[in-house]
């Protein structure tokens, strides 16, 4: 049954073929099997516009890792996946192309344009999923959606209509962030804030009575346009008098009321706040208390409105330029300062964002935060590392209503629609034809659509069948598990499916948060565009194959810390994928039985119990890792096992018996061989799941795929402690003394006498074979007392024995005294050249100081090396 492996492995060619057999045997199918436990992870959708990139293979590699893990567990294991329709991102593609055709969307029109957008998703929308297919990801793709399909977008419309119904939906007028050149409102979430070198204007505005005048102080002049009042606060001895009195606007020249309010801060400038209801959000606080009028000047692209006079028609930073001119001019502008802030700016474009008053949709916040860390406070959901906790309920507790209208057209739409008869809005579960209200068809409906958030909130059950409770994938599969992403997407996305799970289907939508770090370049580094520094997991999984390059994204991975990423580590592993390879042919080409089974117990040699014990103690803590997920600390264990332990020492132990003609012993080593081979290919196939299907597929076994296998169990009958702890002292003495062998530059040909001094003889009689081969000695004497003349021997020491070689054995003492001879007539000649320099005043006060110091320092080197010369002599000479 067992078959030869090719001579070298190919990752490029066995992998698409892998990858096929998998698909074709239905493995990545998850049945609602109800002997079986569920495990689910949805897969975070990438954008349809996305490109494969590093924090997608790495996300991927680690929830491949556990699904794989789970599946040979017995859980009935489900990885949704699934991609993001990704609002604006995609919107802007599609522009873009029409762009080239000298067309915006609005000449195309609304449907027009959404149908271009479709066709776009049609054609290009798959691409990112056949680059996580060349992963590995075991992903049910018959189960794969779109947050635009038809169930995702029923979902979403009962989830808005539920919410409206429940008060916690409204439409409001708010400050919020507003991009003024993507020309949309964006969420707290999608700001970015910067720090940047500014000014303050302080300006001057006259009480309008002629007592006198106020100083404001602003960091953007231009909306002085919209003031509306100027607040100072009401404990401050400085303002009693004004307050209740107006002042004039300058270059407006209106008057505006003096209000007093607890929000100033009587520290902060000269105590007189200027008040701009319409593009500050705490202003439109204060302004709500006391009745301010809101007057915005800015439009939706940040150009001055019909409001700002003369400086209509001007970008926002044209009329800053402007206006404080025309004060200065007017003897208003105080005086100007440095002033460094903070500057919201678009995560998408990197503008300043602009806080404008506007007409929005909300969700409102604050119920529905509360049961999200009821949730998290509870230990229902837990974040791994737990730090993320924080970060978690931080937001939380200080989230502002989230503004959930995008004015674009890629999205779902809002099912909102206005009368224009009565003016009454109805929002419907299905789409309406009429007002509900007057019953009259001249309705329209609300242009916006929602926030990309909005739908990918429902991900964890919109993707199982929900709104239908009674859906049979999202009986059995749901609440999910573990839920595994980056942690720059905690509050975009974590957080809004916790609250909306908790919400809407009553439970959390999983228990685990496993929180990765970003991917960084060699030097830490970013990858970005801009830098140039991104390295293309493709190309990688070209280079040096899928598994390798997921090895690395596991093997150096600690949760929620970034990892920089190494080309030569890909390297590395591609190393380890062949030393396994080589491995396994070795066994197969020495294989002569054809099933795979243990030996019986009383059959099993010294080394036979040694790696058996060691690869159950593997067993049990690497599942015990994986439980933890401690991805990183399991795979080095295997990594660690199938390279020492394995490779390096098994192998080698059990060489002499294979070929020996001791049939038995010959057959129970073949068995080993082979039943340890197969469990460790178990325990590596989550991480490399291409090599190991390979080589499984080559050795005797029963079934089709190594991933439908059971995961291997610890054995109690497999412990071996003696026999390990005796092995291992026995390896050790082998180290040592080919370690000082190595010291001393004596070639494996050159055997010896092998003197091993133990209060354990029964243990070193034992392995007296092994260390006769593997520690190149002719013989080997094990005793109590060290022998005659020892203290001339060649000797090292371990925690069980020490060892002695007889010198004469090790080299020939005449031919190395000759050596010796010569490189120190050698040094010593050297020595004398740096010393004649050094001796030489000219060189010495001409030459410049590192000069000389580097001619000093040669001068010692040379002097040690003699002095280790003549040492070496001496000892031969005795
Ligand atoms: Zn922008
Ligand atoms: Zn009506």
């Amino acid at each position: 049954m067992a078959k030869e492996l090719s001579k070298v492995y190919e990752p490029q060619e066995v992998e698409s073929r892998i990858y096929e057999m998998w698909q074709k045997g239905g493995y990545f199918h998850a049945e609602r099997d109800p002997k079986k436990k569920p495990f689910t992870i949805v897969m975070p959708p990438p954008n349809v516009t996305g490109q494969l990139h590093m924090g997608h293979a790495m996300d991927a590699a680690l929830q491949d890792v556990l699904i794989r893990f789970k599946r040979m567990e017995g859980y009935s294991a489900l990885w949704l996946p699934g991609v993001d329709h990704a609002g604006i991102a995609t919107q802007i593609k599609v522009e873009e192309e029409l762009r080239k055709e000298g067309l915006t969307r609005y000449d195309l029109g609304r449907e027009k344009f959404l149908e271009k957008v479709w066709d776009w998703k049609h054609k290009y929308g798959n691409r990112i999923v056949e680059q996580q297919k060349k992963l590995g990801a075991s992903c049910d793709w018959d189960r794969a959606r779109f947050t635009m399909d038809e169930g995702c977008s029923n979902a979403v419309r009962e989830v808005f209509v539920s919410l409206y119904e429940k008060g916690l939906i409204y439409k409001g007028s708010r400050i919020i962030n507003w991009c003024p050149h993507c020309v949309t409102a964006l969420s707290d979430a999608e700001v970015e804030y910067q720090d940047k070198p500014g000014h303050m204007w302080h300006l001057r505005y006259p009480l309008a009575d002629g007592s006198g005048d106020v100083i404001v102080a602003t960091t953007r002049p231009e909306t002085m346009l919209g003031d509306t009042g100027v607040a100072v606060n009401p404990n401050d001895e400085r303002y009693q008098n004004i307050v209740g009195k107006t002042c004039i606007l300058p270059l407006v020249n209106k008057e505006i009321p003096i209000v007093a309010d607890e929000y100033v801060d009587m520290e902060f400038g000269t105590g007189c706040v200027k008040m701009t209801p319409a593009h500050d959000p705490n202003d439109f606080e204060v302004g709500l208390r006391h009745n301010l009028e809101v007057i915005r000047v800015l439009d939706d692209n940040g150009k001055v409105n019909e409001f700002g006079g003369k400086y209509q028609g001007m970008d926002r930073y044209e009329a800053r330029k402007a206006i404080v001119a025309d004060l200065e001019e007017q003897g208003y502008l105080v005086k100007i300062e440095d002033h460094a802030h903070n500057v919201g700016t678009c995560y998408r474009c990197h503008n300043d964002v602009e806080p404008i008053i506007s007409a929005q949709w909300f969700v409102k916040m604050q119920p529905l935060a509360e049961a999200a860390l009821e949730c998290v406070n509870s230990g229902a959901t837990k974040f791994v590392p737990e730090r993320f906790t924080k970060t978690y309920t931080n937001w939380m507790e200080n989230c502002r209503d989230w503004c959930i209208s995008r004015q674009l057209w890629w999205g779902h739409q809002i099912p909102a629609w206005y009368c224009a008869d009565c003016g009454h809005m109805t929002v419907s579960r299905e789409d309406a034809t009429c007002c509900e209200k007057c019953g009259s068809k001249n309705i329209a409906r609300d242009e916006d659509v929602l926030d990309t958030w909005f739908s990918s909130a429902l991900w964890p059950f919109e993707t199982l069948g929900w709104p239908d409770k009674n859906a049979e994938d999202f009986k059995y599969f749901y609440p999910t598990d573990v839920l595994v992403t980056g942690y720059d997407i905690i509050f975009f996305w974590v957080a809004r499916m916790i609250f909306s799970g908790c919400e809407h289907t009553g439970k959390p939508p999983f228990h685990t948060v496993l929180i990765h770090g970003l991917v960084r370049d060699d030097k830490g580094r970013k990858m970005s565009k801009s830098l140039g520094n991104g390295i293309d997991p493709l190309e990688m999984i070209d280079r040096f194959g899928s598994d390798a390059l997921r090895m690395n994204m596991v093997t150096a991975n600690s949760p929620g810390n970034d990892m920089r990423f190494y080309v030569e580590r890909c390297e590395a592993m591609r190393n380890f994928a062949n030393k396994i390879w080589n491995a396994s042919r070795y066994v197969l080409m020495n294989l002569k039985i054809e099933k795979n089974e243990l030996p019986a117990m009383e059959e099993l040699e010294l080394a036979d119990k040694w790696i058996l014990s060691k690869l159950n103690t593997l067993i049990a803590e690497v599942t015990e890792n994986l439980d933890k997920y401690e991805l990183g600390i399991a795979v080095q264990k295997v990594y660690d096992f199938i390279w020492d332990s394995y490779c390096d020492w098994y192998i080698e132990l059990t060489k002499a018996r294979l070929y020996s003609e001791d049939e038995a012993s010959k057959t129970v080593a073949q068995k080993v061989l082979l039943y340890v081979l197969d469990q460790f290919l178990k325990l590596l196939h989550p991480f490399m799941p291409f090599l190991t299907e390979e080589i499984w597929q080559a050795i005797p076994h029963e079934g089709d795929s190594i991933m439908v296998q059971s995961w291997p169990k610890f054995r109690e009958d497999l412990c071996f402690k003696t026999e390990e702890t005796a092995m291992e002292a026995i390896m050790n003495a082998i180290r040592a003394v080919r370690n000082r062998r190595a010291e001393m530059n004596v070639p494996p040909s050159k055997k010896s006498t092998l003197y091993v001094v133990t209060g354990k003889r029964d243990v070193f009689e034992q392995g007296a074979g092994f260390i006769t081969r593997l520690a190149y000695a002719d013989q080997v004497v094990v005793a109590d007392t060290a022998p005659a003349g020892h203290e001339d021997m060649v000797s090292c020491v371990t925690a069980d024995a020490e060892m002695f070689i007889p010198m004469n054995q090790l080299v020939d003492i005449e031919k190395e005294l000759e050596r010796i001879a010569k490189e120190l007539e050698k040094a010593r000649k050297n020595l004398a050249s740096i010393e004649g320099k050094l001796s030489n005043e000219n060189f010495v006060s001409r030459a410049p100081e590192n000069v000389v110091n580097a001619e000093k320092e040669k001068a010692e080197k040379a002097r040690a090396l003699i002095a280790q010369l003549e040492e070496a002599e001496k000892r031969l000479k005795k």
